[in-house]
C-alpha cells in the first residue's frame, strides 16, 4: 500500500498539489486525469522525489519516503521506476546500454558502461526488451528509434530496476494512436503479469476507463473524484 496523507507542493503562491490524501493498494493501475496545470505531474513526481514535498507524508511498506535522503533516497528510487512523455532515453548509446542504467542502482551507482554488467544481467535487460518485441534493436543508438520504440525501451529499462512501482507522466502525449496503444497495453500487461503498482498521467479519460482499475481526477491541485472510470461523468 503506498499512502499518501496531506501532500502538497507549493511553488510560491501557486499550490501546485494542495493536501492530497490518496492509498493506492499493491497492484493496482490508476489513472490520474485533469487538465494541464492540475497538478498531475508535480504529485508524481513527488512520489519518486524528483520534486520535494512542501507538506505531508508518503508511506509505503513502513517508511516515510516523503522524509528519506541519501542512500535511503536512492534506493526508493530504484523501487519507483518513472517514464516520461520524452522517454529520457541517452540518444547517443544503444538500445541495451540504455535499459541496463536501470540496473544502476543494483551497482550502487559505480558505473552505467556496460562491460560493468554480467552476462546473466544482460540477458535479463534482453529478455526485459523481449517484452516489449524490441530485442531486435538492441545494438540501434536510441536516437534512431521512433517514438512509440524510444517508450518502449523506455519501460524495459524501468522494467530492470524490478521497480514496485510505475510511475508514468504522460507516456503517450508524445505517440500517435497504434504507438499509443501498444505502450499502454504494455503497462498494463506489466501490471497484471509483475504485480507492478502502475500510476499513470493521462490527458483523456478514455484511456483512462479502457486501462485503469480506478481513476482519480484532480483540479487545482486538489483530488476531485477517485473511483471507477465508468462513474466518472463530471468534466475534469
Ligand atoms: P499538470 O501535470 O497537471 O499539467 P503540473 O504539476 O505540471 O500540472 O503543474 C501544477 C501547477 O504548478 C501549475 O500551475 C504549474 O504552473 C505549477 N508549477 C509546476 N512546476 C513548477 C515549478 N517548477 N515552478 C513554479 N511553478 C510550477
Ligand atoms: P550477481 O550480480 O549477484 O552475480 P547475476 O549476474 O546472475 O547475479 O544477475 C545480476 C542481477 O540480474 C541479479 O541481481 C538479478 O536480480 C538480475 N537478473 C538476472 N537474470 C534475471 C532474471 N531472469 N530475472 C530476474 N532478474 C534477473
Amino acid at each position: 500500500m503506498l499512502e499518501i496523507k496531506g501532500l502538497s507542493k507549493h511553488f510560491a503562491a501557486t499550490k501546485a498539489v494542495d493536501d492530497v490524501t490518496v492509498s493506492i493498494p499493491d497492484g493496482q493501475m490508476v489513472g490520474i486525469i485533469g487538465r494541464s496545470g492540475a497538478g498531475k505531474s508535480t504529485l508524481l513526481r513527488m512520489l519518486n522525489r524528483l520534486a520535494d514535498p512542501t507538506a505531508g507524508q508518503i508511506n509505503f511498506k513502513g517508511r516515510d519516503v516523503a522524509a528519506i535522503k541519501g542512500r535511503e533516497l536512492l534506493k526508493w528510487r530504484s523501487e519507483c521506476a518513472m517514464i516520461f512523455q520524452q522517454f529520457n532515453l541517452v540518444g547517443r548509446l544503444d538500445v541495451i546500454t540504455n535499459v541496463l542504467t536501470g540496473r544502476m542502482y543494483h551497482h550502487g551507482f559505480a558505473s552505467s558502461m556496460l562491460k560493468f554488467y554480467s552476462p546473466a544481467e544482460r540477458a535479463f535487460a534482453i529478455h526485459a526488451l523481449d517484452r516489449l518485441t524490441m530485442s531486435h534493436t538492441a545494438t540501434q543508438r536510441a536516437d534512431t528509434l521512433s517514438g512509440g520504440q524510444q517508450q518502449r525501451v523506455a519501460i524495459a529499462r524501468a522494467l530492470v530496476q524490478e521497480p514496485k512501482i510505475l510511475l508514468a507522466d504522460e507516456p503517450i502525449a508524445s505517440l500517435d494512436p497504434m504507438n499509443a496503444k501498444v505502450v499502454m497495453d504494455a503497462l498494463r500487461t506489466i501490471n497484471q503479469e509483475d504485480q507492478i503498482t502502475v500510476v499513470c498521467n493521462l490527458h483523456t479519460l478514455d484511456t483512462a476507463r479502457r486501462y485503469c482499475d480506478r481513476v482519480i481526477g484532480m483540479a487545482a491541485g486538489k483530488v476531485v473524484f477517485d473511483g471507477n472510470a465508468d462513474d466518472l461523468t463530471m468534466d475534469v
